[in-house]
């Protein structure tokens, strides 16, 4: 029965009907079985790393021939932050999540199929409504927070469903003529969907993660429009995925048991559903129960997107691992194909696990490792000196104040077959270059325990007599090879070992004591590179300074 009148009433100044709107989001035309995909977050600024996860998730389904989009969903405009939005866009971009479409900062949005603000679309939510009354589908419901609560109590007490259908739906079949008494009385409303669900009906649907889901039918009169005539979530994003042609809904489990609102929102509004993938949560293991628990805003710092800027994870290396706890085949496709682009991987929402992922702080810190490996000096220099100068002040003046000296740091054992594993993170660079840098270099030697003090010293006072700084590479070790065989050391660790009364040690304890006496360390990359880069003055000084403290 057309309500016509009703809707008048409620809705009298909106002109547009839901076909105007239809015309105005056309089909977008994409290649057959291309996939339209979202991240819909509030606006509450703090980007959640299973947020991200997801974020993740729905721009690898949409992939190069789809589209992948950024929806604000400021209908609760209590949980809503100042700067919210920009947090969300940044925190996406700092990991090279880009979507094509969407707000761009605060106040700007690219795309042809916006607003993409949930609070710049209240207009188009007014023509559904008003449409969905006129059919009879929805109505306005004048109930009052205090008749609510006593709902809820009466509820509780009968083990009943919580929520308004059925006898506590008291407005469902309101007249136009009783709604406009109200109304001019100045009673509030809202506008609740006339719910056809039967109380034991069931749906079922094929989630693209969790596979077929089976659940009882939505019977519940849920609110459209609020008493200030914003829209629901449930609302909102049923018109706006509709109208945004969304074709996988990827989000987190948490949604799960909403689908039977959603699904029959999509019904009683006349639009196809698109396919669900809902997400399990990452999972941490509690070190006071030990057993698991979705990742904690407020026990886990890596819980928030800005830790693993603040340590200084590449977002190729977060990007790495991200794409480890999506599809397990990764890792061996990773192994097989070391330097492809992550992207050539063919991600599946089939292929994702059921169950939440472990995170994994140890095994995101190897991929890292294994990502800056492959970096090319210039890639790190860029790298340090962007991250150094948000968080890092002094480790940034150090690298500015010569960026040749710099980059020939970051060059040693970079781009050869087996490259050196040596930083994890960004924050680690300080640590692994202290010893080129006289502010940084500590004094400390790390000498090796079976070498005396005496031998310490005779390697050190010849090795500076025979120190030629422009022998090339290969000299190097023969040289450090004569110096042993000279003070007692066997040439190689095989003669050593066959004779090993004959020896104080071999050649490699002698260049240990160089390695330590020019860096302070024990363990370095290649030495002879080093001493090169810092040059014969400073290599001459250091073994001096050693020397004496001995
Ligand atoms: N705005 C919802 C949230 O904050 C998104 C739910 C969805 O993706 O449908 O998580």
């Amino acid at each position: 029965m057309a309500n016509t009148k009703m809707a008048q009433l409620l809705f009298g100044n909106v002109d547009k009907t839901p076909e105007d709107y239809e015309i105005m989001y056309p089909d977008r035309g994409l290649n057959e079985g291309a996939k339209v995909t979202r991240f819909a977050p509030s606006p509450t600024g703090f980007l959640h790393f299973g947020s991200l996860f997801a974020a993740f998730v729905a721009s690898k389904t949409a992939g190069d021939d789809g589209v992948f989009y950024l929806r604000i969903e400021d209908t609760d405009k209590k949980r809503e932050v100042e700067d919210g939005v920009i947090g969300m866009v940044n925190g996406l971009k700092d990991f090279g999540i880009i979507p094509t479409e969407g707000a761009i900062n605060a106040t700007d949005e690219v795309g042809a199929y916006g607003p993409y603000t949930q609070s710049r679309r209240n207009h188009i939510y007014h023509a559904y409504v008003k449409s969905l009354v006129e059919q009879g589908l929805a109505y306005p419901c004048f109930m009052t927070e205090d008749e609510i609560a006593e709902i809820r109590k009466e509820q509780e007490a009968q083990k009943e469903l919580p929520g308004i259908y059925g006898k506590y739906a008291k407005y469902r079949d309101i007249t136009a003529d009783e709604a406009q008494a109200r109304i001019a009385n100045g009673d509030e409303y809202v506008v609740r969907l006339k719910s056809p669900g039967k109380p034991d009906g069931r749906i079922s649907f094929k989630d693209e993660v969790k596979g077929k889901v089976e659940m009882p039918e939505n019977i519940l009169d849920i609110v459209l429009l609020k008493k200030d005539g914003t829209p629901t979530y449930h609302f909102a994003h049923a018109v706006d995925d509709h109208l945004m042609h969304t074709t996988h809904v990827t989000r987190g489990d948490e949604w799960l048991s909403s689908v039977p609102i959603h699904l029959q929102l999509f019904y009683v509004l006349g639009f196809k559903a698109p396919k669900y993938a809902h997400i399990s949560p990452i999972m941490k293991e509690d070190a006071e129960t030990g057993g698991k628990r979705k990742l904690s805003k407020r026990k886990d710092p890596e819980a928030a997107v800005s830790f693993y800027a603040e340590a200084g994870y590449p977002a190729g290396a977060v990007n790495e691992y991200l794409m480890t706890i999506a599809n397990s085949n990764f890792e061996d496709w990773r192994r097989a194909n070391k330097t492809d682009s992550i992207d050539k991987f063919d991600f599946k929402l089939s292929k994702m696990s059921k169950a939440g992922a472990l995170f994994d702080m140890v095994k995101l810190h190897d991929i890292s490792k294994t990502y800056i490996s492959t970096m090319n000096t210039d890639e790190v220099f860029d790298a340090v000196t962007a991250w150094s100068a948000e968080y890092d002040k002094e480790l940034n003046s150090l690298i500015m104040r010569d960026t040749d000296y710099a980059k020939r740091i970051f060059s040693i054992e970079r781009g050869n077959k087996k490259p050196r594993k040596d930083i994890g993170k960004w924050s680690e660079v300080k640590d692994y270059i202290a010893y080129f840098y006289d502010e940084l270099f500590d004094g400390k030697y790390d000498w090796a325990e079976n070498m005396s003090k005496d031998d310490i010293k005779a390697i050190l006072t010849r090795y500076k007599e025979i120190y030629n700084h422009q022998s090339p590479s290969e000299d190097w070790f023969p040289q450090v090879q004569s110096l042993a065989e000279e003070l007692g050391f066997a040439k190689s660790p095989k003669d050593y070992k066959a004779d090993p009364d004959s020896f104080k040690g071999h050649a490699g304890d002698v260049a240990g004591v160089i390695r330590v006496a020019v860096t302070g360390r024990l363990n370095t990359p290649d030495l002879y590179s080093i001493m090169q880069t810092l040059g014969e003055d400073k290599v001459k000084e250091r073994i001096n300074t050693a020397i004496e403290g001995i």
